[in-house]
């Protein structure tokens, strides 16, 4: 089996990471960083999301297993002292695989050739570089609202606990195959209506942004950032590419939630 390890950088999480790749090299495991199969990240969940950004292109031959050398994460779910015992498992056990719903985002441009698609593991973002982004939302090829405001957030179910949820979003449970579009401070008055409250669309329903003023636009995708100011729309829907985690020992999303936000 061929494995990747990388890491955030810092000391902690560099020590651990050549720790992780003795052992499986010990183990007999083969180190290769271009074509792995299980990438293994040490760090945080901003660790998880660039090493994702790295495979995928491979998402389909690749699994993740992520440990945090700082607090409880999402992607990264593994403490460092339990090192041992995951190597181990990784390299004399079948490892489970679950899989993850993707989002996925095509930008096009006013020059059609230009148009790009990305995959998000937590979301995509929309907002103005000046003043508000007014923008058509059209849901399964319909005008649903036009939205003004500061911006809008589609996230996957995994990213329901970043962004979004900071923005008002629902948690999402990672089974269901579904986008949400959460709003950043939507105008509402006589004039302006948007619907005000998140919406969770299922598979095969496309969301269409259509930005109506002529303004530089930023759009994220997990932590990059693109700027542009011919963007014509943005297409989101559940992509057909999902992630794929190692899984060596049950650890409910709901007690992830728990453990995260409200504590032992
Ligand atoms: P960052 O600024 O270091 O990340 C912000 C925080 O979000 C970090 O604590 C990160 O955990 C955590 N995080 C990432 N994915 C998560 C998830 N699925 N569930 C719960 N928490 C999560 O930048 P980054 O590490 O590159 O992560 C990029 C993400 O930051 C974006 O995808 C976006 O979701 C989030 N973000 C949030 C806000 C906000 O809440 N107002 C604003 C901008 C961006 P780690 O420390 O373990 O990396
Ligand atoms: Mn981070």
């Amino acid at each position: 089996m061929k494995f990747v390890v990388t890491s955030r950088g810092d000391e902690t999480s560099n020590k651990l990471q050549q720790r992780i790749k003795r052992y499986l090299l010990d183990f007999g495991l083969t180190f290769d960083f271009e074509e792995p199969d299980i990438v293994i990240t040490v760090g945080g969940d901003g660790t998880l999301l660039h090493a994702f950004h790295r495979y995928n292109h491979r998402l389909e031959e690749t699994a993740f297993v992520g440990i945090h050398t700082g607090h409880l994460g999402f992607y990264a779910d593994w403490v460092p002292d339990e090192v041992e015992k995951l190597v181990t498992h990784i390299a004399k056990t079948p490892y489970q695989i679950v899989e993850y719903p993707l989002l996925e985002v095509v930008i096009r441009h006013a020059d059609e050739s230009k148009s790009e698609r990305h995959l998000a593991l937590n979301e995509c973002t929309v907002k103005s570089l000046e003043g508000s982004l007014v923008s058509n939302v059209e849901i399964k090829g319909d005008v649903f609202e036009v939205f003004r405001g500061d911006g809008l957030c589609i996230s996957t179910p995994s990213g329901s606990t970043a962004y979004n949820k900071a923005l008002g979003g629902a948690i999402l449970h990672p089974s269901l195959a579904s986008i949400q579009i959460a709003e950043m401070a939507s105008i509402n008055n006589r004039v302006y209506r948007t619907i005000g409250s998140p919406l969770v669309l299922p598979q095969h329903h496309t969301c269409l942004l259509k930005p109506q003023n002529k303004v530089d636009l930023q759009v994220t995708i997990d932590h990059f950032t693109l700027t542009d100011k011919q963007i014509k729309s943005i297409q989101c829907r559940v992509a057909e590419e999902k992630i794929r985690f190692a899984r060596f020992r049950p650890f409910p999303f709901w007690k992830r939630v728990k453990d995260s936000f409200i504590g032992g």
